[in-house]
């Protein structure tokens, strides 16, 4: 096939040009990236021959290779393992074939210092080789074939594809930049192999260094020529025992495997033995994925059985909830042919699954309790995804709900999501048998809430919640601690015990209630007197119910019907606006008010209103008044 030059797609050529600019002064990740992709190349082919041993008939030791040319200032990493066919080459290095990626462009903002904190979370790759070349070539046969496919580019606007004779595996040229000159030397290569890669579990092997002849050594003997050394550990680090493993190996060995380059927030390496035997290595990342939303991204631990690589993105280990989880699992019961159809129906599996969640989950509460700060940070980046997981996973239901925080009317000076449900009981009235929270739009407009206001007079705390998905959640649970969770928009609040018998009476009497629900008939199920408002002149609840203003707005968004239902519109009988209404003689002002206190209530629980323009008329027309 002839040799032809094809162009970039335009998020290639966009993702290239971020990751030279952010990743300049980190430069010597390229190695990483390359050994990574050599590795995950060997363990496909591995995986391959299991079913097709032809594959490596003829060269079974799998290895990396690095070489180097000082003078010429070339650098080579080669592999032998699966190799691509000259179509793999144009679709995985000519295009980005990621789900989400241009939900990922999106995002860019064209300033270079928040972009490049955003390239981390893309996940850098094979492109990062032009951090530090200006030409790159490489030469790949996919094993089985005999056609070679060599790719070059200058990754600027495209590339050349031509045929190459096979050599099973890949191999990647870098001709170095100038400022990069320093990576043609054997002992800064081999730092950054040991640094980096160490853990990988295939041989990396380098030329080994001789020392330099000395200038009066003019004895004839021989040349020795250097012969190939290893240089990284090359044992599966989860294969180790915990004790032998440094904090930097677990910490390069999560980036190995997720493409971030900030270390984890944490990890658990665990090894089970007895009926069932497997090591995990899990890892939580400091940052949510850019695609964390994102249906099809992939997600799922890395599958070994028996140290062979199986799969990627196993998603049966872990329940949907914790998708953002990075790790591998080995299992010495799972059958090497293992599908994921298998996967599915295998017990062993559901085991795992259950013991993994746990094992999430006490990671979570062990930063909880050893680093408060660092919990905060998770929490804002997984918060979301986790509140999923009461409806997801009943099992874990009271775990989960002890790692929720929440905002709260206790701490005003925080605009964070830092209470715990443990917190909240604890300071908890004595006689308080429930855990009060109030749903609104965002922070600001719940803590203007008129519900607030009696609460805030009791000094009684209320949580206060404005993730899209809480009306949702706290659907799921009905107590925690023996507390029961009680919307305070919703039906009658009952928070001073006491009199209430007697204001039940005093309420049916007065007779401004019955003329405003003449005049709102159609709109509310009821006019009562309000135990809520110590300040604002009314406000809506809602029936216990009714459907919550969220989970309206999503349903409608979404396009579903809503059910029909009529809020309770309670007044605050004390409040000077009452006792003027009451006096008022004037059927139409009367009439006219009534309806702006109605709409007024709307407002402050952030609900649209019905007919907007009617209610600027309205108050319009007692400006109007007001200035004559
Ligand atoms: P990622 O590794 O995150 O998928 P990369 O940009 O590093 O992204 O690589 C893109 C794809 O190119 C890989 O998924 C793999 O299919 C292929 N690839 C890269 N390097 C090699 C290699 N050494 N051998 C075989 N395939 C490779």
């Amino acid at each position: 096939m002839a040799t032809e030059t094809r162009g970039f797609q335009t998020e290639a050529k966009k993702l290239l040009q971020l990751m030279i600019n952010s990743l300049y002064s980190n430069k010597e990740i390229f190695l990483r990236e390359l050994i990574s992709n050599a590795s995950d190349a060997i363990d496909k082919l591995r995986f391959e021959s299991l079913a097709n041993p032809e594959l490596i008939a003829e060269d079974s030791d799998y290895r990396i290779r690095i070489e180097f040319d000082k003078e010429e200032g070339t650098l080579t990493i080669s592999d032998n393992g699966i190799g691509m066919s000259r179509d793999e080459v144009v679709d995985n290095l000519g295009t980005i074939a990621k789900s989400g990626t241009e939900e990922f462009f999106s995002q860019l903002t064209g300033d270079q210092k928040q972009d490049s904190a955003l390239i981390g979370q893309f996940g850098v790759g094979f492109y990062s080789a032009f951090i530090v070349a200006d030409e790159v070539e490489v030469r790949t046969c996919r094993a089985g074939s005999s056609e070679g496919t060599l790719w070059t580019s200058t990754g600027e606007d495209d590339f050349t594809i031509g045929e190459e004779e096979c050599s099973r595996g890949t191999k990647v040229t870098l001709r170095l930049k100038k400022d990069a000159s320093e990576f043609a030397d054997g002992y800064r290569l081999r730092n950054i192999v040991t640094r980096y890669s160490d853990h990988i579990g295939i041989p990396v092997e380098m030329l080994e260094e001789l020392p330099p002849k000395s200038d009066d050594d003019d004895s004839d003997t021989e040349e020795i020529l250097p012969s190939m050394e290893v240089v990284n550990s090359a044992r599966a680090l989860w294969s180790r025992s915990r004790t032998d493993v440094k904090d930097e190996e677990y910490q390069e060995f999560y980036k190995h495997i997720s493409h971030d380059f900030e270390d984890p927030a944490h990890w658990s390496h665990n090894k089970v033995e007895g009926k069932l035997e497997y090591t995990s290595l899990l890892f939580l990342p400091k940052r949510a994925p850019f695609d964390l939303w994102n249906r099809e991204a992939p997600k799922g631990l890395k599958l070994y059985v028996q140290r062979v690589f199986i799969m990627d993105e196993a998603e049966q280990f872990l329940p949907l909830y914790l998708r953002f989880v990075r790790g591998i699992v080995d299992s010495n019961d799972l059958p090497l042919n293992v599908s994921r159809e298998l996967l599915q129906e295998s017990l062993h599996v559901t085991s795992i699954r259950n013991a993994l969640t746990k094992r999430v989950l006490d990671m979570f509460s062990k930063v909880s309790a050893d680093d408060q700060e660092l919990y905060g940070e998770l929490w804002d980046e997984f918060g979301q995804v986790l509140k999923e997981g009461v409806g997801e996973d009943f099992t874990n239901r009271d775990a989960l709900l002890k790692l929720f925080r929440f905002a709260s009317t206790k701490d005003a000076s925080e605009d964070k999501q830092r209470v715990s449900l443990l917190d909240y009981v604890s300071r908890a009235k004595d006689d308080q048998d429930k855990i009060y929270f109030l749903v609104a739009e965002s922070l600001a407009a719940a803590r203007q809430s008129p519900h607030l206001e009696t609460f805030n007079k009791q000094e009684v705390e209320v949580l206060l919640l404005f993730d899209r998905v809480d009306e949702w959640f706290v659907s799921f649970v009905e107590e925690f601690e023996g507390k029961k969770f009680q919307n305070v928009m919703r039906g009658d609040l009952n928070l001073a015990k006491g009199d209430q018998e007697q204001e039940d009476s005093e309420e049916k009497d007065d007779p401004l209630l019955g003329r405003i629900k003449t005049v709102l008939e159609s709109q509310v199920e009821t006019v009562r007197k309000s135990k809520r408002l110590t300040e604002s002149a009314a406000c809506l609840v809602l029936g216990d119910e009714d459907m919550g203003y969220q989970m309206r707005r999503m349903m409608e968004a979404a396009g579903q019907p809503v059910p029909e239902s009529k809020p309770h519109l309670e007044v605050n009988l004390d409040h000077p606006l009452l006792g003027r209404l009451d006096k008022e003689q004037d059927e139409e002002r009367f009439q006219n008010i009534v309806r702006i206190l109605f709409d007024q209530a709307a407002l402050a629980d952030g609900t649209s209103l019905a007919e907007p323009g009617e209610y600027v008329k309205r108050i319009n027309q007692l400006i109007v008044e007001l200035m004559e």
